[in-house]
């Protein structure tokens, strides 16, 4: 990996005061990074970007390029010797402030040294496992992920950049311990809640397994946010999909590295850097939206979760198959209740298992069709349900026997709970569905 420089290229606390460049201004100081338990509060205390005018929103700093006063300027910068960190910027496919606002938060909301936003989750993924691992490097990955993350493992990775992966159950610590192979296997992945079974990793766990072997763990935390806080767990790298939770419109496709800030500068090293030369640039339009919804991710996970716990408790009472963590016998609840941080509940994905694809299909249609319960379509984290089965679909790219191992029904529905109308009457259209589905 690419050593940078400037290590604190990511984590500026230093505004610009003055009009020329030369000045003696105190070179940012080693960030003071201290970890607040609860993320809503790291969020509060992160320093507050006001407007160019004094707005109290930031501004957006749409242009792609940045000019300097003095020519000698440019030569430092690109030298290194003038970053972010002091307010000089180059183009925005390196940094761009309003993209390094963001990334601030998330890295608040995560509790990482620094952060930075990408144009999807998929590029996050991609650049961190390209710019930890070289050629012939190893990885070990939970059995049970994200169809694109595995296929990005399985099939992609191996042959583009000869970076092989074992696959792994990550319950099994002995398995986990013997896969990873010291001074070859760079990394371990997981998913803090996976997809879609919402089996939960014990970070603690894997993260001391990881070290004893100098292996780097890179937890996805899309399916968890405020809920967890893998970094915080022992954690050294978290990755987002914002296009989820985060997001919470289901219009934006945006991803996030929240790690120690050697990591996130090296992956925008001019000659090294994967974020910097891969190019998958978040746009600072892009940027501004997403940071005036991380304020009310708080309170949006409460609702998506509670809404989530009493609508699993309540199926199960009606004698469905429900997964979901927050139900005293999913296998992972009381791991995930040691874990977790606290008030915001267990998640909000919850799963029915159907059985079969045919009786997934048909619940479905109902609760869509009929009850107006909700939406028939894949992604997470939308105001309005969400619902898909999951074996033809997000996780469609594995194959029988994968899906098997990864305790894949194939009439697993996987639901993402909206917290639109009132808990009351989106209950009333879910009851209804499921007695008309009984009686047909
Ligand atoms: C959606 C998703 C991704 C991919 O993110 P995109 O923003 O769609 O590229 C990765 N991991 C998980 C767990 C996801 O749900």
């Amino acid at each position: 990996m690419a050593d940078t420089r400037a290590p604190t290229f990511a984590f500026p606390n230093k505004k610009r005061s003055t009009s020329t460049d030369d000045d003696d201004r105190a070179v940012a100081k080693k960030s003071t990074f201290s970890w607040t338990v609860d993320p809503a509060t790291a969020l509060a205390n992160a320093r507050h970007e006001f407007g160019e005018h004094g707005g109290v929103n930031m501004s957006i700093e749409a242009s792609a390029t940045f000019t300097v006063m003095e020519p000698e300027t440019m030569r430092r910068m690109f030298a290194g010797e003038l970053g972010p960190d002091r307010d000089f910027f180059i183009y925005s496919r390196h940094f761009n402030p309003t993209v390094l606002n963001l990334g601030r938060q998330m890295a608040a909301l995560e509790g990482t040294e620094a952060a930075y936003c990408t144009a999807s989750g998929m590029s996050a993924i991609s650049s961190v496992l390209l710019q930890l691992c070289s050629s012939g490097g190893h990885v070990v990955a939970s059995r049970s992920l994200y169809g694109g993350t595995h296929s990005l493992f399985m099939h992609f990775l191996p042959r583009a950049c000869n970076i092989t992966t074992t696959f792994v159950d990550i319950k099994d610590s002995e398995m986990v311990k013997n896969a990873m192979v010291q001074g070859k296997t760079k990394v371990l992945y997981v998913e803090s809640m996976s997809n879609p079974t919402l089996a939960v990793a014990n970070i603690p766990e894997l993260s001391s397994l990881a070290r004893d072997k100098g292996v780097t763990l890179v937890v996805d935390n899309t399916f968890a946010p405020m809920v967890l806080s893998p970094a915080r767990l022992g954690a050294d790298v978290v990755i987002h999909s914002i296009s989820k939770f985060i997001s919470g419109g289901a219009d934006i496709i945006a991803g996030a590295v929240c790690g120690p800030a050697k990591l996130v500068n090296s992956m925008m090293d001019m000659h090294q850097g994967a974020l910097m030369l891969l190019g998958p640039t978040m746009n600072p339009k892009v940027a501004f939206e997403l940071s005036e919804r991380i304020p009310h991710l708080g309170l949006r996970m409460k609702e998506h979760c509670k809404r989530a716990l009493v609508f699993a408790t309540r199926l199960k009472k009606l004698g469905m198959k429900v997964v979901y963590p927050g139900l005293e016998d999913h296998p992972d609840h009381e791991l995930l209740k040691s874990i977790a941080n606290e008030d915001y509940g267990y998640g909000g994905l919850m799963c029915i298992d159907m059985e079969t694809e045919e009786r997934a299909n048909r619940l479905m249609n109902q609760l869509q069709n009929y009850a107006q319960f909700g939406f028939m379509a894949v992604s997470l984290g939308y105001y309005e349900t969400l619902m898909s089965c999951s074996g033809s679909s997000t996780s469609s790219e594995m194959s029988e026997e994968e899906k098997a191992l990864a305790g894949i029904s194939p009439g697993l529905v996987r639901m993402s709970i909206g917290y639109i109308g009132t808990l009351e009457h989106k209950w009333a259209q879910l009851e209804k569905a499921i007695t008309r589905l009984k009686n047909n």
